[in-house]
């Protein structure tokens, strides 16, 4: 087994970036969501944050972008942090080999979505922990600042309209779940508080760190704990088997990491015990993963021989 010294990530990130940059074929940005087309897919950034908060950083690693479906994973660990194990009554944790934004199997298991990363599953999160702090998307991002040590990350409200005037299918999701008693708050409020969650924009130097309490085995950058031991193997679990949709055994068989994707070209991975990642390039495969971000990620653990593996 190679070891890797930290001395060694920056050289490591700008080979990676060296090989990026000739790789033809970036895929396509979201343009589901108006106001995220417009992104360059050709942009690029990656960081590694080690545990003691110390980052490096290559390309565009300092520029915010949209975090999307990025967030779900810090919801998720927010709610299962005050609700506990009750919340697996409500939304299951087996990859669902769908698209993301897919309706079909939740007619068949009852409005309970597979699990807490597709859509459905998210929707049923952020509407848990709406209904326990009264301002999700609020607590979220005020979480993600104090990790971050970034006091201006902000929603955009651009993005956050943008998904509103075109969020026929999670609206769809939404009501569909409510018919069968899954979703507790009106459907309206839940979908403003989903669609500010998503439109959070940071860096990837800022969700690098703050992810770091899920390589940290549940403790915050201030040294106090946000989950057990255990839950924080349980949502590194569930990044690595549903964090990039339909396309997770691909990541897995690649990358060899917990991750989790957003449309807005974003990955995050965790290195348990070690450090964080996050890769940035809004180009987008099929799945609505990002094609030079699953690259990077998978030259990464290539190069340092750190996976889960
Ligand atoms: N806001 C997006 C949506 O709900 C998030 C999807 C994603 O990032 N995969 O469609």
């Amino acid at each position: 087994m190679m070891t890797v010294m930290s001395s060694q990530f920056q050289p490591i990130l700008d080979r990676i970036m060296a090989e990026i940059d000739r790789t033809p074929g970036r895929g396509r940005s979201a343009d589901y969501i108006p106001a995220l087309a417009a992104r360059d897919p050709r942009s690029f950034g990656m960081a590694v944050a080690e545990l003691d908060g110390t980052v490096y950083g290559v390309g565009d690693w300092r520029q915010p972008f949209s975090a999307q479906s990025i967030t779900k994973v810090f919801t998720l660990a927010l709610d299962l942090a005050r609700e506990g194990d009750e919340l697996w009554e409500y939304v299951g944790r087996e990859p669902s080999g769908n698209p993301f934004n897919s309706l079909v199997q939740l007619e068949y298991e009852n409005g309970i979505p597979r699990n807490p990363f597709i859509n459905a599953g998210a929707l049923v999160v952020t509407d848990r922990f709406q209904t326990r702090t009264g301002d999700a998307a609020g607590e979220l991002l005020a979480f993600l600042r104090t990790e971050s040590g970034n006091s201006s990350l902000d929603f955009d409200e651009e993005v956050a309209a943008s998904e509103t005037a075109h969020g026929d299918r999670n609206a769809a999701l939404a009501h569909f779940m409510a018919s069968y008693g899954n979703i507790d708050n009106p459907v309206p409020v839940l979908l403003d508080q989903y669609f500010r969650q998503c439109s959070i924009e940071a860096s990837c130097a800022d969700l690098a760190l703050a992810a770091s309490f899920l390589a940290r085995h549940g403790i915050r950058a201030d040294g106090t704990r946000l989950l057990t031991r255990s839950q924080a193997k349980q949502i590194n679990a569930v990044m690595l088997t549903c964090g990039t949709y339909d396309a997770a055994g691909d990541f897995a068989y690649r990358v060899g990491l917990p991750g989790k994707s957003g449309v807005g070209g974003g990955i995050i991975a965790v290195v348990p015990g070690r450090c964080t990642l996050c890769v940035w390039s809004p180009g987008l495969d099929e799945r609505g993963n990002s094609v030079a971000g699953v690259a990077a990620l998978d030259r990464f653990t290539t190069l340092t021989g750190l996976s889960v593996f």
